[in-house]
């Protein structure tokens, strides 16, 4: 399984990012996002800086490409430095933590246990209600339950542009599985907890998404470094009917080594219930960035086995709880190892032509695994635990062969896995009278008679 090799899987990385988001709850239970007063004119100047900054490279390239202006070689050298500092002060400052302009926000207090909102206490009752006042709205379709895929990434641009071009590839690999499966995908860049920021910011947005879509049974969170390898496996959800946290992992790993690795919160479903909401408050008070992160982080080190020293992460802090107070969480928790609902990838993607060779889709396991997680690469930041190299080759050999079996749909493929060159596969095309379904299975476009009248 390879779980061994991840030494440092977690880093201290806070990302960037604006906080501070507060929401208003409609009465039907739907919430709206609305930005502070302060905040929105801190944005529009951001805009306005943007927008200057542009009109400047507008300047430069026209002056370079019709030769307006006289100035001399000197003067035109010292404006294309300055255009480079400024360009680089401005992506400085999208890139960074704290917005200049900001207001001192107030200090969080230590000694108050820290909250992620008003405490909830009849959720299940109120979403019935809710369910039963819109009909329009059910919690299943056609039998299945609804489900909401939540992924997102940090607010500002990757440290290296190649990170922002695989987080692309990473959301279309995920609007590709959801849209053949008929799931909602939402794409978070907000840190909308301020202090929930980084990798715990998945916390605040499933709370938040729970209480606006009563419709949605189960939030399904997946990191923006994880992508589906198998476009047809469809998660088993009748068997968590009795279950409200589903997440990939060992139990032995959990209760006997007490091991940091022993879940993987890089690939997880909740239930749109009270008990939801209920765990989530109890996972977030590590959470808040600062001193409160760093201490939490030795306590974690301290009772977790093989955890390097480093601020409480998402991760950790979860597996900490569920051991800390198993009596309490662990019967609606079902931890799942029968097919890869997060898959580490470096035991994986060496052995995807095998797989194409013996197995096909739809297996979900080390056959054909149903998620490929890149753990430790941070592709999007500076340090990972990796090399940067491998990292992006291996991300790319995953999408390829994700997205052969997409393509495939189409009657097309990648030359190979480290191709983004495509090739058509079939010598006959599908007619318009025809189409292929998810399964690979040609239908006609209307019932027998193919008749479009
Ligand atoms: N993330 C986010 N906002 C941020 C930083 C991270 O939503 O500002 C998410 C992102 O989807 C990322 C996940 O948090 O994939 C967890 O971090 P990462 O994948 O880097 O951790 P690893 O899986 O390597 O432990
Ligand atoms: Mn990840």
């Amino acid at each position: 399984m390879g779980q061994d090799n991840l030494a440092a899987q977690k880093r201290a990385s806070g990302g960037g990012g604006a906080g501070g988001l507060p929401t208003t709850t409609t009465a039907n239970g739907r919430a709206r996002t609305m930005l502070p007063r302060g905040r929105q004119i801190n944005k529009t100047f951001n805009n306005i800086k943007i927008t200057i900054l542009c009109g400047f490279v507008t300047i430069l390239v026209l002056r370079g490409t019709v030769g307006i202006g006289s100035l001399s070689s000197s003067d035109a050298e010292a404006v294309n430095q300055n255009l480079i500092e400024e360009t680089n002060r401005i992506l400085e400052e999208i890139r960074s933590d704290n917005e200049p302009d900001d207001p001192a926000e107030s200090e969080i207090n230590p000694n108050v246990t820290y909250s992620l909102g008003p405490k909830i206490s009849n959720w299940n009752q109120e979403r019935q209600v809710w369910l039963s006042q819109n009909p329009e709205f059910p919690n299943s379709v056609n039998g299945k339950p609804r489900i909401l895929l939540l992924t997102g990434s940090p607010p500002g641009p990757c440290d290296n542009p190649i990170g922002d071009h695989y987080l692309l590839k990473a959301i279309k690999n995920k609007i590709d599985y959801c849209r053949i499966h008929g799931i909602e995908i939402v794409y978070n860049m907000a840190h909308l907890d301020k202090e929930l920021a980084g990798y715990w910011a998945k916390l605040p947005m499933i709370r938040r998404l729970m209480l606006s879509h009563p419709e949605i049974e189960w939030i399904w969170w997946m990191d923006s470094d994880a992508m589906f390898t198998d476009m047809v496996f469809e998660i088993p959800l009748s068997k968590y009917d009795k279950h409200d946290l589903v997440i990939h992992g060992y139990p032995d790993l959990l209760f006997e080594q007490k091991s940091w690795i022993a879940l993987n919160t890089g690939s997880f479903l909740f239930r749109n219930c009270q008990w939801s909401l209920d765990l989530l408050d109890a996972w977030a008070p590590m959470g808040p960035k600062g001193p409160i992160r760093e201490e939490a982080g030795k306590i974690l080190t301290a009772n977790l086995k093989g955890r390097p020293a480093f601020e409480a992460d998402d991760q950790s802090a979860l597996i900490y709880l569920l051991l800390s107070q198993k009596d309490q969480w662990m019967d609606k928790v079902y931890v799942e190892n029968q097919y890869y609902l997060h898959g580490y990838w470096a035991g994986l993607v060496d052995r995807y032509e095998e797989m194409m060779d013996k197995y096909h889709p739809g297996l979900g396991d080390e056959r054909w695994p149903f998620v490929t997680h890149f753990v430790g690469c941070k592709p999007c930041g500076s340090y990972g635990d990796y090399p940067v190299e491998k990292c992006i080759r291996s991300m790319e050999r995953a999408f390829n062969f994700a997205d052969n079996q997409v393509l495939k749909l189409y009657g097309f493929g990648h030359r190979g896995l480290l191709s983004p060159k495509i090739k058509r596969i079939r010598n006959e095309t599908v007619t318009p009278l025809e189409y292929v379904d998810q399964f690979d299975i040609r239908r006609p476009m209307h019932g027998n008679s193919g008749s479009r009248s």
